[in-house]
């Protein structure tokens, strides 16, 4: 039987109207979000992104400006420049915009940005509050693939899921978030691969996730009968995007699938415009 296609363009939808629901009832408090993104130097394929972030955040009717820092700047400088916009009472959210150049620390500068206007969820602080099951300003990416596995309507309870990746802002967070509602949470790698275990603990999953960055993976035939698949991963395969996941065989095999191109992806970016909404709430405590 072929599984469901989990589009995350129906989600990215509702929760989108519900962030212009949100707006409304801010602007009539007289409260408006206005999102800053620091760009540092030059980066194509960042300007790429940078434009459809600020396309979706005035469709939103959310201000948006991006602040173009040099590419020589010091590591203390860009602290400062950080630190003017978390005193600009007119800016609600802030994103700081990766690659960094060499030789500055990110992990630094983001520990640096107001806990309050972080709408990225990568302050150590808001990392923290997941770790203790109270997640603020989550990263948006982690919380899309909680948003696709709730909009299963599968109960977590007890439930096998295996998390491919362990970055800092997907693998690690989506685990903390679902061991929270008592799945039983395996977390894969690179190690788990290279020990040739990588097989056994997909095969196993009732829920599995791949946040890697490597074209096909995962292959359709270790997909668990009846699991939910959510793949987060992004790779150029000839002229074609595709996932971790070797989709087409997957598909016959999953219960709940998501698409590369759109599943992930668009959640990802409705839920940066509901962590905005958050900070400004947060911000003029409503
Ligand atoms: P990352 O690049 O920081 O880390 C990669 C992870 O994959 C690490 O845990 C590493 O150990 C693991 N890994 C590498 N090779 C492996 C292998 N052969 N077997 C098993 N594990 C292996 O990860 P990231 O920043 O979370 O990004 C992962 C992917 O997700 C990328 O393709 C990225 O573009 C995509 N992504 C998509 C969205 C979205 O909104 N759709 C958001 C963030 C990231």
């Amino acid at each position: 039987m072929s599984a469901r296609i989990l589009s995350g363009k129906e989600i990215a939808e509702k929760i989108k109207q519900d962030v212009k629901k949100e707006l409304e009832i801010l602007k009539e408090k007289g409260i408006k979000p206005k999102l800053v993104a620091v760009q540092v130097g030059e980066n194509p394929s960042s300007r790429v992104y940078l434009n459809a972030q600020k396309k979706s955040c005035e469709a939103m009717g959310i201000e948006h400006e991006v602040k173009n820092v040099n590419q020589d700047t010091t590591e203390n400088e860009l602290i400062q420049f950080i630190h003017t916009l978390n005193n600009d009472s007119s800016i609600t959210g802030i994103i700081l915009q990766l690659p960094l150049p060499q030789g500055i620390d990110v992990r630094k500068v983001q520990s640096n940005i107001a806990v309050e206007k972080d709408v990225e969820g990568v302050n150590p602080a808001n990392l923290g509050w997941i770790v203790y099951g109270r997640p603020l300003l989550a990263p948006c990416t982690a919380l899309a693939v909680k948003e696709l596995i709730d909009s299963t309507g599968v109960d977590l309870y007890g439930k096998e899921v295996v998390m491919v990746g362990h970055s800092d802002i997907v693998g690690k967070p989506v685990s903390m978030l679902l061991v929270d509602k008592f799945a039983t949470v395996s977390i894969c790698h690179i190690g788990t691969s290279e020990k040739g275990m990588l097989e056994t603990h997909v095969r196993m999953a009732e829920i599995l996730i791949v946040a890697v960055g490597k074209a096909h993976l995962i292959k359709g035939d270790w997909v668990k009968e009846g699991s939910i698949v959510i793949d987060v991963g992004i790779n150029k395969l000839g002229d074609k995007i595709v996932g971790d996941v070797e989709f087409d065989i997957a598909k016959e095999r999953a219960w709940w699938i998501t698409p590369v191109p759109g599943g992930v992806g668009p959640v990802t970016t409705a839920i940066l415009l509901r962590n905005t909404i958050i900070a400004a709430k947060m911000l003029n405590r409503q």
